[in-house]
């Protein structure tokens, strides 16, 4: 199965407790490919990183893996946290469509990390678990970015007793938070078992499965919700509303579906009745090949989902993180904007009850 056409990537969010490693991973996630200078292996976008297909299959070692998947890749929010998967949602969910949640295998799981986990099968959305630092296991000999089995190989009896022990810990943790879980090479349905992924943020060891885990969790529970329309008028939900040089208040914003142009008329929520404005600029970052250039960002004339953007526009300081935006039309800002209010509302009692 090949790429498909009308799917877009699918947004990846990783969720943890502080210090258990959300950071590094994702530092791991964009620089790891960087530093192998491959040309494309990622995407920078604002506030997300794009990880083509290509990038992730060459990374697993093994290419024939590339037709197998229809997804184009795997974009990561840079924002990591609980606050950041709860508050960022989408029309009739979250806005993350597949989520990591990171626990420090040496810590074990922090009450609110269980409560995530909770959330995530509030909403329906798969998930893999990733026991991160298994670097500080006492003996253990790092395999820089090596597969989580071949590294675990080459590892001495003692340490693998060691890791055994303390992965047992997670599943039993797990098991009482009522969740069935196994390691991710020994899951064969991923819907009635939850894989845990051992991993070192820091060593890259078990960072190609967490992308292999996640492709493969696209594939088998996504096809559905994936699907988008490059021609209709654009929908988003605000990363973050920011004050930049020169241009004032912007929005930082992951379109997931349709397409956002120069020009265009956007209705943003915020926090009394929904504002009106038109698009100014479109920027994205600079590539980082030109680093001479003074400016941060780079001006586009249209973009399509999924993508990561900054929105110059009047108008923007009191726009909402987390809320929707939609592109509008003169005969549909009047209803667009009524059903912003209702989804702001929802959103408002839903986050209350939790
Ligand atoms: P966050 O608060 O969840 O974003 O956690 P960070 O990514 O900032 O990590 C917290 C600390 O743990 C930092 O000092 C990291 O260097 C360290 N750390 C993260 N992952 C690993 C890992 O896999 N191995 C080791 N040894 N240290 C790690």
């Amino acid at each position: 199965m090949a790429v498909k056409q009308d799917l877009r990537t699918p947004i990846v969010s990783v969720m943890g407790h502080v210090d258990h490693g959300k950071t590094t991973l994702l530092d791991r996630i964009r620089g790891s490919t960087v530093a192998e200078g491959e040309a494309g292996a990622i995407t920078q976008h604002i506030g997300a990183t794009e990880v083509p297909i290509d990038t992730i299959v060459s990374k697993c070692g093994n290419p024939a893996l590339r037709d197998k998947f229809m997804v184009p890749g795997l974009l990561f929010i840079d924002t990591p946290g609980h606050h950041a998967f709860t508050s960022l949602r989408s029309r009739g969910g979250a806005l993350a469509d597949l989520a990591i949640v990171i626990v420090d295998i040496n810590e074990g799981f922090m009450p609110q990390t269980i409560e995530s986990l909770q959330i995530l099968k509030r909403f329906k959305t798969p998930f893999v678990v990733v026991a991160n630092k298994i670097d500080r296991i006492h003996g253990w000999e790092p395999q820089k970015n090596a597969p989580f089995i071949v590294s675990y190989n080459k590892q001495s009896e003692r340490v693998k007793t060691e890791l055994d022990r303390k992965f047992y810990e997670v599943v039993g943790e797990l098991y009482n938070a009522g969740f069935n879980s196994e390691r991710h090479d020994r899951v064969s349905d991923f819907q009635r078992n939850i894989g845990i992924i051992p991993i070192s943020a820091v060593t890259g060891e078990g960072i190609a499965d967490v992308l292999m885990v996640l492709l493969g969790l696209a594939q088998r529970f996504l096809e559905g919700n994936l699907h988008y329309d490059a021609s209709v008028p654009g929908v988003g939900t605000v990363l973050e509303v920011k004050e930049e040089k020169g241009l004032g208040a912007t929005i930082d914003v992951i379109l997931y579906d349709g397409n956002l142009k120069k020009g265009d008329m956007i209705v943003v929520g915020s926090l009394g009745k929904p504002l009106h404005t038109k698009v100014r600029a479109l920027l994205k970052p600079r590539p980082l090949t030109e680093i001479k250039s003074e400016e941060k960002f780079q001006q586009v004339q249209s973009v399509t989902a999924a993508i990561g953007v900054k929105i110059s526009a009047p108008n923007l300081d009191s726009a909402l993180a987390g809320s929707p935006v939609r592109v509008v039309t003169p005969e549909t800002v009047d209803a667009i904007s009524e059903e912003i209010l209702n989804e702001l509302e929802e959103v408002q009692i839903d986050t209350d009850a939790l």
